[in-house]
């Protein structure tokens, strides 16, 4: 059996302010995906500079960071076998046009950039993301 894995999810300042919470949420439950903690921020643009520092040599840095600190974006951890793969399927591809039927991004997204949700990628990216955002008290795991 695989083990356990966490993901940090972020529904992003588009998301939030596009009234989508509530879809994001239920594609979770309806796939049987954890929320083990959850919490509404707007992060500054040192932060988000901070959350998205693998990226600071991509040519879209700034206008990423810009927009990732324009808004409230709700950030929750997600718990459950191969969660961080089964989450990034259900979120679909980057860039909107390539997302598969039936993902997050394909019926919500309307930009490369504001594509409405985060996933972690690997397990090491998924433990940095969430010790960003969550302290262990806040985790109901
Ligand atoms: P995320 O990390 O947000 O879950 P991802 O892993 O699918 O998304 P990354 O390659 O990590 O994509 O890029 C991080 C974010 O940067 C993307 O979600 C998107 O908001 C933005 N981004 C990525 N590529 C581009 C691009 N070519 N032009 C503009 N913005 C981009
Ligand atoms: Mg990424």
């Amino acid at each position: 059996m695989n083990k356990k894995e966490q993901s940090l999810s972020i529904i992003k300042p588009d998301g939030v302010s596009r009234k989508l919470i509530g879809q994001v949420v239920k594609r979770l439950e309806e796939n049987s995906i954890n929320i083990i903690a959850m919490k509404m921020i707007h992060m500054s643009i040192k932060e988000a500079q901070g959350f998205y520092a693998v990226h600071k040599k991509r040519p879209f840095f700034n206008s990423l960071t810009d927009f990732m600190s324009s808004g409230p974006a709700v950030v929750m951890v997600l718990e459950g076998e191969d969660v961080i793969a089964k989450y990034r399927k259900l979120m679909g591809a980057t860039n909107y046009k390539e997302a598969a039927e039936g993902t997050i991004r394909k019926d919500f997204a309307t930009d490369i950039e504001k594509n409405v949700v985060h996933g972690s990628d690997s397990l090491e990216s998924a433990a940095f993301e969430i010790g960003y955002f969550f302290n262990s008290f806040e985790i109901n795991g």
